[in-house]
């Protein structure tokens, strides 16, 4: 099987592996215990969060795990919402290109008083930072605008907007589930109070995420119960993952100049050759993207059938649709970069990472032609 889906998730390091293992057998002492098993794993949680924060320059007390990206989106903007709603804050600035994961914690916060404003994007895929200053009103509790988007792999203009953010005086939270062990990150000096994390993302384990929260940001409780992570995330920290997250995101930092060229080379190598099938087109920023993600849209093609003959062919991808939960609607991401509806249907997410080589990246290019070329005989009205 050739895997080009490392935007949806990624194989867990070798490394990582062999970091975590001892957490699940030896090492199962709660940490909060007092004997020694537990203490071991408190000293395992605490050396994870020193070596997380020094990579995102954060402090370790900024650090708090989660268990997976989606619940540190949810805490940042429920909960960040909630607890400035008492001060007379009841407005959230995000865009139209989030993960559901904001997206919906947004609606969620709509149904409960809050006016939501979704700032649209260029036809790249990002948005202004002019836009954001715009947006932000006295009322404005948080602005929450990603770092780099999953899809089509847009990077936004994240040092302007946590720079604007800090002067109006706003929180500024960043998704920066696809940024993170891809891009540098540098909490203080982009001004950004709170970020999202997810390990599997970065060949960690799934089920683990973190939350950065600067001094004094945190946000109202999402999990009330035990006094886990300095009362704010309740529930049995889970050692082994959280040992894992911190392996991994190391590794990443340490490899990331030589994955960024790999991921880069092998994208560019693909999109040369997918732009040469007539009636295909390039989705997002040309430029300013993530090296890895490549999201391109074939004319007179269904992306979901594209996608069922490249599994049949040994390829993973995904499409810009919401295959995942069922839907067939296309991306909702697509369509704000004013793609139009049948094209944005006929979208293709190849995803690279540390693990495709130039022999994937070859047969993809030929595998995608191929079927492509086939589909659209199948489909073409037959003349006469
Ligand atoms: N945010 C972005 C940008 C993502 O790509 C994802 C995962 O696809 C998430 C949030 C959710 O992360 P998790 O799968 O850890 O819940």
């Amino acid at each position: 099987m050739i895997y080009a889906d490392n935007a949806a998730t990624t194989r867990l390091s070798d490394e990582v592996w062999a970091a975590m293992q001892p957490y699940f057998t030896e090492q199962y002492g709660n940490a909060s215990a007092v004997y020694r098993l537990g203490r071991n794993a408190h000293s395992a949680i605490e050396a994870a969060r020193e070596t997380i924060a020094a990579v995102l320059g954060a402090s370790p007390m900024e650090i708090f795990f989660t268990s997976c990206g989606s619940e540190s989106d949810n805490w940042a903007v429920k909960g960040t919402a909630r607890k400035l709603a008492v001060s007379g804050k009841n407005h959230i600035v995000t865009s139209a290109i989030e993960h559901p994961a904001v997206l919906r914690s947004a609606a969620a916060m709509e149904k409960e008083g809050f006016e939501v404003t979704r700032l649209p994007v260029d036809r790249f895929g990002q948005v202004s930072p002019d836009a954001v200053r715009r947006a932000i009103r006295p009322e404005t509790a948080l602005v929450s605008i990603m770092y780099a988007n999953n899809e089509i792999g847009t990077v936004q203009p994240v040092e302007e907007i946590g720079a604007l953010c800090r002067e109006a005086g706003v929180l500024f939270h960043t998704d920066a589930v696809q940024a993170a062990g891809t891009l540098p990150i540098h909490v203080k000096e982009q001004r950004i109070d709170l970020l999202s994390l997810s390990a599997h993302k970065f060949y960690g384990p799934k089920g683990i995420g973190a939350l950065y929260c600067r001094r004094g940001c945190c946000p109202a409780n999402l999990i009330d119960g035990g006094a886990q992570e300095r009362r704010h995330r309740a529930g049995t920290e889970n050692a082994a993952l959280i040992v894992g997250m911190a392996k991994a995101l190391e590794l990443a930092a340490a490899e990331m100049a030589e994955k960024e060229k790999k991921t880069a080379a092998l994208r560019d190598r693909v999109q040369a050759g997918l732009l040469a099938i007539p009636g295909t087109t390039l989705n997002g920023h040309p430029v300013n993207r993530l090296p890895g993600i490549l999201n391109v849209s074939f004319e007179q093609i269904d992306g979901q059938s594209l996608l069922f003959r490249l599994d049949l062919e040994g390829i993973a991808a995904s499409s810009g649709s919401a295959c995942a939960s069922g839907s067939t609607e296309p991306s909702h991401v697509l369509l704000a970069l004013g793609i139009p509806y049948e094209l944005a249907h006929g979208s293709l997410r190849l995803s690279f990472g540390k693990y495709n080589t130039d022999a994937d990246a070859d047969a993809i290019v030929q595998t995608v032609a191929k079927v492509v070329n086939d589909l659209r005989k199948q489909s073409a009205v037959p003349q006469g």
